[in-house]
């Protein structure tokens, strides 16, 4: 279909080397190439358009042109630029998890991975810190969804709460809240309901949830497959709702990273983790060294 990123990249970056020495018009040459191939890998227009100017700048304050390797510096250049803008935390995977029971509150679209990432994110920090850790879905309209947190939570080993049939969500929300406080739970994992799209019903409930429970982390789980998509998903749910972490998913996929650096630049929320897989470990903090490394080639 489309070539990709870092072959393209690659290709520029090699006949630039080989030329030796570089003229700014070779850099800005080489800098549209760039530019298609991040519009090609998904990134937004603008925040590839942006992308390029700041490299442009950067590139040319630095004397690109007497350089040795001036290929090679122009890559640093925008390898180091891609890093700064996909940086959102120092430690992206560490939760605020400190007064237990510490309510966390998972939101996204439905099949955008919201529940697998609850199961897995529960599982770790069981498993990595020691958390005790209760599960609850709030998804009245899916039976089904409820009934999947179960099954996953008897895989993983972390309890869920009770299903009871006809309570609303905020109710649900509460329940859990008290039986984490009296269990002696760390964590509770709240797993909203999903729609395909967002609707003013899906923000209105994790809106009264959010304000039941004041949670410590909003996790916005988003496919960085959906790229553009995603990221509107992501401004919506922060206007409404208010995210402290995006978890994208399906970073296993063939997808090139740019959902990671629009998100990044529209949003400025910080990427916490990335879904690889559908197994239970298949979950990784957020590392920008990698993305970048994977938009780079
Ligand atoms: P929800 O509707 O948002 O709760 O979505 P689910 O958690 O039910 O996930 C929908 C599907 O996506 C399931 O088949 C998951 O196994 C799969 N899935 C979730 N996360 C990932 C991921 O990171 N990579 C891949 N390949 N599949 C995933």
């Amino acid at each position: 279909m489309f070539e990709n990123l870092s072959e393209r990249l690659s290709g520029v970056f090699d006949r630039l080397t080989k030329q030796g020495a570089l003229s700014e018009e070779d850099v800005r040459t080489a800098l549209r190439e760039v530019r298609v191939a991040l519009l090609e890998a998904d990134v937004s227009l603008p925040v590839a358009r942006n992308f390029i100017k700041s490299v442009e700048k950067k590139a040319t304050g630095q004397a690109v042109t007497k350089s040795v390797t001036p290929g090679q510096q122009v890559v640093k250049i925008v390898h180091d630029e891609l890093i700064a803008t996909l940086t959102g935390e120092a430690d992206p995977g560490k939760l605020k998890i400190d007064s237990p029971p510490a309510p966390i509150l998972m939101v996204g679209l439905q099949g955008s991975g919201k529940t697998t990432t609850t199961a897995k994110l529960a599982k770790r920090l069981k498993e990595r810190e020691g958390k005790k850790v209760l599960m609850a879905s709030l998804d009245v309209n899916r039976p089904a969804a409820m009934e999947q947190l179960q099954i996953l939570g008897v895989q993983i080993g972390v309890d869920t709460l009770p299903i009871v049939k006809g309570e609303d969500p905020v109710t649900i929300a509460k329940r859990a809240r008290t039986q984490a406080s009296l269990g002696g739970y760390d964590i509770y994992m709240l797993d909203t309901a999903g729609r395909l799209h967002i609707d003013a019903e899906l923000i209105q409930q994790a809106a009264d949830v959010r304000d039941a429970v004041n949670p410590r982390e909003t996790l916005l789980v988003v496919d960085g497959l959906t790229g553009q998509d995603a990221v509107n998903v992501a401004t919506e749910f922060d206007d409404k709702i208010g995210v402290s972490g995006v978890v994208l998913t399906r970073m296993d996929g063939d997808g090139r990273g740019g959902a990671a650096l629009s998100m990044r630049a529209i949003t400025g929320k910080p990427i916490r983790f990335v879904g690889l897989g559908e197994k239970m470990e298949a979950i990784e903090t957020f590392e920008p060294q990698r993305i970048a490394g994977r938009i780079l080639g």
